[in-house]
Parts: structure tokens; sequence; C-alpha cells
């Protein structure tokens, strides 16, 4: 089939999971997490210029599929993102995504890209970002509960913009936690295995639990959540899956992304409905205050918002301008007389 139109097409830059990762590795993993926690930041700054909606969540037995749009009135953004733990012990990811940009005048789209791992990285990123508004100044610990996909992110980020310095690792699979081991050897963070998740607590001044169960799972019990420290929870991030104990909500002073959201999604699932929670653009844009003392246990209840992914999109697209980490696809029917589609389509015969 000829083109009809070869000179004009619009095209739209699509990054492969391929140019992501020659991309991640121009850019330096702990570099970009430093970019993209300050491209997040920023853009909770602005909160109240986005169009703010709860994820658009299809559940089945096994997992769930999730939309995630916003606009900040320039552009658009989504993310196309899956949940499904049973995934892994079929040789398939827990979590896989894409994402699309566009630009609201037009309504065309401008960016095409993978976002599984940009995910790990904006979550990542994300965590270490609200860390270093929440957790004890100078935390140097964390215990790292789900050596999945998600952990060595995690304990990247946290080392890129905390300084920590070393990480506990546990998972109910001995064999994650060698993974994370393995990769993170010679990153410049001092990996500990652990035994239980008690045992990975030991010293700790951040907590990060990471795990997948499709189900109100209980990865920390109060017993084991001494006072002061940092909990930093992603894997209660669907109606029925949680990871902490209700009476550690309790004892904790808790950080929400957007609380429509993390109210059906969230550890506070198991709370009612007015269990006071902060929000976070407010501690960082400087209208509500963070941690307040040596003794507060405060909690990042993260479900993952799609600000994050819009904040991810437009650094990665910024970012691949000008390199060669991206394809240009024909994903727009742009016929030269804009009425004129079927005309396009009969001399394309
Ligand atoms: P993964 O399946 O790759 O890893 C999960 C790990 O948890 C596995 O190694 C598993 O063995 C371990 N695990 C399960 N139950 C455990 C338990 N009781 N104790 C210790 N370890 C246990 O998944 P992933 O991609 O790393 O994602 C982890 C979780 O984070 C998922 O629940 C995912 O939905 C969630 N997630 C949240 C966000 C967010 O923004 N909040 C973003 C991405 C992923």
């Amino acid at each position: 089939m000829t083109n009809p139109n070869p000179s004009d097409k619009a095209l739209v830059p699509f990054v492969s999971v391929d140019n992501m990762m020659r991309l991640v590795h121009h850019i330096g993993v702990e570099d970009m997490l430093r970019g993209l926690a300050s491209e997040i930041e920023s853009d909770f700054k602005r909160w109240e210029q986005f169009d703010k909606t709860p994820r658009v969540a299809s559940h089945s037995d096994v997992g769930v599929i999730e939309l995630m749009p916003t606009s900040d009135g320039e552009a658009y953004g989504f993310k196309y993102v899956n949940g499904h733990p049973k995934n892994t012990s079929e040789g398939l990811q827990t979590v896989t995504a894409f994402g699309l940009l566009a630009d609201v005048y037009t309504g065309y789209p401008t960016l095409l890209t993978e976002m599984t791992l940009l995910t790990a990285l904006r979550t990542a990123a994300t965590s270490a970002m609200v860390a270093k508004h929440l957790a004890p100044k100078g935390a140097k610990t964390m215990a790292m509960i789900g050596n999945g996909a998600q952990s060595e992110f995690q304990t990247l980020a946290m080392k890129a913009i905390l300084g920590l310095q070393n990480v506990r690792l546990y998972d109910i699979d001995p064999a994650a936690t060698a993974k994370a081991a393995r990769n993170l050897e010679g990153l410049g963070v001092n990996v500990i295995m652990c035994k239980s998740a008690e045992e990975s607590m030991e010293g700790a001044e951040i907590i990060t639990t990471c795990t997948a169960d499709k189900q109100c799972a209980t990865i920390l019990s109060d017993n084991m959540i001494g006072a002061g420290v940092h909990i930093n929870a992603i894997g209660g991030d669907c109606p029925g899956k949680t990871e902490l104990a209700e009476a550690i909500l309790h004892r904790a002073d808790i950080f929400v992304e957007f609380p429509p959201q993390t109210r059906v999604e969230g550890e506070i699932q198991q709370l009612a409905e007015d269990h006071p929670v902060t929000e976070l653009w407010q501690v960082i844009s400087g209208t509500a205050k963070g941690r307040v003392s040596d003794k507060q246990i405060t909690l990042f209840d993260s479900v993952g918002f799609a600000i994050e992914d819009f904040s991810a999109l437009r650094y990665v697209q910024a970012q691949v301008k000008d390199t060669p980490f991206f394809q240009e696809l024909d994903m727009l029917a742009d016929p030269d007389d804009p009425r004129d589609l079927f005309g396009m389509l009969k001399r394309a015969t």
C-alpha cells in the first residue's frame, strides 16, 4: 500500500521497553529517580491545577485493570495498568503498564510509552520524595518487605534521594530476596538478607511493605512497630488488598495522595470514612505539617495516583527529545482535508 501523504504525516513518538531501558542507562538510574522525584514534587505543588478523579478500575477474581487519567489544562495523560498477584506463578509480571500524553488544545496524542519500568521508577521516586518530607532525619536503614519487581527501585530511590545506606531484605520467597540482593550488588547500598519480617526491621527507620497478595494480609502487626518510624506502604492498593494490621493505623499519622481514591484502595479502607488523613500535596506545598516529633509514626498509604504518572510521562517526553530513544508511530489518521477521511482511505487502494 502506498503512503498517500508521506511528508505531512502526524506521527506520534513511541518509547518501547527497549528504548526505555536505553534512556534509563543514558541518564543513569539514580539521576532518573532524582529527576522523576523532582518533577512529581513540582506537580504536587500545583495540585489544584489538575483534573482529579479516582482511577477507573475493572476488577476480576484474579486481578484488576485500571485507567488513570488526569490533565493540567494543557496536557492530558493516562496510564493503563494491571495488578495480578497470581501472574508471578505463571511466569508473568504482577504489574504491567503503558501510557499516553495528549495536547489538550488539539486532542492529538503527543507521546505513547511503555510504563512498566516507568511505573517502578515513578513509584520509587514518589516513595523517596515523600520519605524526604516524613522519615526521621538522617534515616540510613530501610526494611524492604516484599522483594519483587518494585523492590530494587524502591531501595535505589531511597539511596539517591535520602542517602540510605542499608537495606534489610525479607520476602516469603527466599529466591526473591536472593534476586534483589544480587541486583543491588555493587550499587552502593549495604544489603542484609533476613529470614523474617521482624528481623528485617531491626534498626530500620523506614519500613517499606511491597508485597502482592489479593487479600487483607498482615505483613506488619502492631507489636512490630516502634515509635518514630516511617512506614512506606506500597502493596495495599486495591479494595480487599491491604498489608498492615488496623491497630497500626490508629497509632500512625497517615498521609495520602488523593483521599477519594485512597479511602477505597489504601490501608485506610480498614478505617471509618472520616478518619483523619493528611493530603501529601499540602505537606509538600507547606500548608500542612509532616513529621513533627521523633516519636511520631508516619505512614505513607501509597496507592499510586494519576498525577505521578503524568509527571513521569512529561519527564520522559522532555528527556527523549533530540535522542534516538523513540520511534515514530503512524497512529493518527490525519487527512490533508480533515473532512475527507473517506477520500484518504479511497486513495490508498
Ligand atoms: P511482585 O509480584 O513482583 O513482588 C511481590 C513480592 O511480595 C513477591 O516476591 C512475593 O513473594 C512477596 N510476598 C507476598 N506475600 C508476602 C508476605 N506475606 N511477606 C513477604 N513477602 C511477600 O510485585 P511488585 O511488582 O513488586 O509489586 C508489589 C506490590 O506493589 C503489588 O501489590 C503492587 O500492586 C503494588 N504496587 C503499588 C504501586 C503504588 O503506586 N502504590 C505501584 C506499583 C506496584
